[in-house]
């Protein structure tokens, strides 16, 4: 691999990271393919052709690993670059797609697990379907037109697990049915916390924000991201220029899905469970205590009594 010149592939894949692509360092040809979910489908959930198909690309044309990403993606390493075509063809088959999870582009919006929290009031996972569909393969919010990527997460409640804080735009949805928007925060050697920037946003009102951000950012052409536009231009700012972009586009923008949660009206159920060796206080606790403790006595006399036969068995006093 000595022909290659980590300088010159660098060149040329810098351009095309975009697509999927990370340059391993080195006078080599390698490059990590991080992997998406393909357009319309769920960045949250993978099916076991796609998981089959990606063991075996890693196996074939990487080092046999594979990665789970913060944001919902899978990486494969060691690729050659000049077979990565080749990869994406094969992963299309499947509906995969590396495009848009690298360099500059708007990033998989990762959602909270509302499908199986009972806290949730909106089904978080459909609404960052929508909007990820969205920003996919245009090419205004990819290198080279968008200066840095943008990172979307959605909430389905205010306990806000996706942490709207870290992001460019954190999306948190509210009881009353509406949504609270948070810009600007990022980590990183100069890491910010984003910011509240619009409450109580319509569900309608969501994607034509989301545009606006992209806009405004694309505009600034700031490419230390999208956090050091709210820093240095200041909240009301930038508020006030993607309210303007928003209420411009949002004619022309898709609707949202049904965003109805899945535990719709459920209700959180505690339930006593006894832990530890002590007896419970509870009385009616009492019962599962004792049939506890006998399950747990009974598996430790057959773990002694394996352990003593085959210790016999060691120094041959039982064949
Ligand atoms: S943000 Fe709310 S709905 Fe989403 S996983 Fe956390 S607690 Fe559940």
């Amino acid at each position: 691999m000595s022909s290659f010149r980590y300088s010159d592939v660098y060149k040329v894949v810098y351009p095309r990271r975009h697509e999927g692509i990370y340059k391993n360092r080195g006078d080599n040809p390698w490059v990590s393919i991080r992997i998406r979910q393909g357009v319309g489908r769920d960045p949250s959930k993978w099916f076991s052709n796609q998981l089959r198909v990606i063991a075996e690309i890693s196996r074939t044309y990487g080092d046999g690993r594979a990665m789970l990403g913060t944001r919902g993606d899978i990486e494969i390493f060691k690729v050659d670059f000049r077979l990565f075509d080749e990869v994406v063809a094969k992963l299309k088959e499947v509906g995969l797609d590396p495009r848009d999870s690298c360099g500059n582009s708007v990033r998989n919006p990762i959602p909270c697990a509302s499908q199986f929290c009972p806290y949730a009031h909106i089904n978080a996972e459909a609404l960052s379907t929508f909007i990820g569909d969205y920003f996919r393969y245009r090419s205004e919010y990819e290198q080279p037109l968008l200066p840095h990527r943008i990172k979307i997460s959605i909430s389905a409640c205010e306990r806000a697990c996706a942490v709207p804080v870290a992001q460019d735009i954190g999306i948190v949805a509210k009881p009353n049915g509406k949504f609270d928007i948070y810009l600007g925060g990022g980590i990183g050697e100069h890491a910010f916390s984003a910011r509240l920037a619009f409450t109580d946003v319509d569900a309608e009102d969501l994607l034509p924000i989301c545009v606006g951000v992209a806009e405004v950012f694309r505009r600034s052409g700031e490419r230390r991201g999208f956090k050091w536009v709210v820093r240095l231009r200041g909240l009301d700012k930038v508020r006030e220029e993607v309210l303007a972009i928003a209420r411009e586009v949002k004619p022309k923008l898709p609707k949202p899905p049904d965003l109805t949660p899945r535990f719709i009206k459920s209700r959180i159920v505690k339930i006593p469970y006894p832990t530890g060796w002590l007896p419970p206080m509870n009385w009616l606790s009492w019962p599962m205590w004792l049939i506890g403790m006998g399950l747990a006595m009974y598996c430790c006399s057959i773990i002694k009594a394996y352990t003593y036969q085959s210790a016999r068995r060691l120094i041959g006093l039982r064949n």
